[in-house]
């Protein structure tokens, strides 16, 4: 489907629901903002939502209270445009309501996106949601303002870990070059990204490095996080994101796994723990594969999935998967 349908069906857009997925990170803040601004320069009515609380970290960006966390009205919106978000069920509870809206447009950078929806604008070498979000508001002329800029600027530095990851393209300089002649401040998003770490999130990262274990061949990294480290140093989901990167720079590891105990509320239906497993690779493996196998989905190597068992169960899954590397 191309963007030109795309922009013909926004234009005839009246009030627009904007979706990404839970855990939000800055492509997805970066992306629902940039298309939200965007569409309200064009005149339209907006609702941006997200589940999950935006990290603190993005509270400096501009317009950032315009996430709402519950969806409005559903039945009043003729459109949704969902970022980032793979397949539709990563937006979390909402997903089913979401699906009865008339058009969905899919917008999306990862190579595993089932392309649901009405229309889609997928392209998985786009360094992140954002950049193609950003093409998009270029090709409907819309006025870059400075909140979208910061926008699209945090969306594109943070999923390419600052221009270090595979993803980081000529595009990316390009466009986050264009957001700072359009008033994005790097050092005031970088301030806020990386230097606003909390006291608590500090004793929360030498838990964690405690548990990092290498399994035989040292090709895979294990990291482990539970509520109970959570509730001890008083951080909250949110505020660990990246923590997995530490994983992944050890030498000669393949691939880094987080396995993260998911909060009881969500599985207690269950005996089991709930889990979600976050990949990273170092290229020569392709992560979105193994999450796939599971459930998941992401990049080659990036990805993620949710399973429910016991932790060592869990961890002799990883440590035979690591044998077949
Ligand atoms: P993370 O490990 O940070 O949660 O996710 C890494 C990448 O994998 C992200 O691009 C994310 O969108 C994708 N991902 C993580 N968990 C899931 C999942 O449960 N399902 C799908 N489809 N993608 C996931
Ligand atoms: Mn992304």
């Amino acid at each position: 489907m191309s963007r030109k349908q795309i922009i013909n069906q926004l234009k005839k857009s009246r009030r627009v629901l904007l979706c990404s997925h839970i855990h939000p990170d800055g492509d997805a803040i970066g992306s629902l903002i940039g298309m939200g601004l965007a569409l309200k320069e064009m005149g339209k009515d907006i609702w941006i939502y997200n589940e999950s609380p935006v990290p603190a970290i993005y509270h400096f960006l501009p317009s950032i209270h315009r996430i709402k966390h519950h969806p409005g009205e559903i039945g009043t919106y003729d459109t949704v445009v969902v970022m980032d978000c793979s397949d539709l069920h990563r937006i979390g509870d909402a997903a089913g309501a979401v699906n009865r809206i008339p058009i969905i447009i899919n917008i999306d950078h990862h190579i595993t996106n089932t392309r649901f929806g009405s229309f889609q604008l997928i392209d998985p070498d786009a360094s992140a949601s954002a950049e193609i979000v950003f093409r998009l508001i270029k090709a409907m002329k819309i006025k870059i303002t400075p909140a979208i800029a910061y926008a699209i600027y945090t969306g594109i530095m943070t999923d390419t870990g600052s221009f270090r990851f595979a993803n980081t393209n000529p595009e990316a300089f390009d466009i986050c070059h264009e957001m700072v002649r359009l008033g994005a401040d790097p050092h005031k998003v970088a301030h806020h990204v990386y230097e606003t770490i909390s006291l608590s999130r500090i004793k929360l990262l030498t838990m964690l490095f405690d548990t990092i274990e290498l399994t035989k061949n040292s090709n895979m990294s294990i990291m482990t996080l539970t509520q109970n480290m959570l509730r001890e140093t008083g951080t909250r989901i949110q505020d660990v994101n990246g923590l997995i990167n530490y994983a992944k720079a050890i030498e000669n590891v393949k691939v880094a796994a987080l396995l993260y105990e998911r909060a009881k509320e969500k599985s207690r239906l269950i005996d089991e723990s709930h889990f979600h497993i976050s990949l990273r690779s170092d290229g020569s493996v392709d992560v979105a594969k193994i999450a796939a196998s599971f459930g998941g989905g992401g990049h080659t190597r990036a990805a993620g999935f949710d399973i429910q068992g016991s932790l060592p169960a869990l961890k002799k899954e990883l440590y035979e998967l690591s044998d077949r590397l």
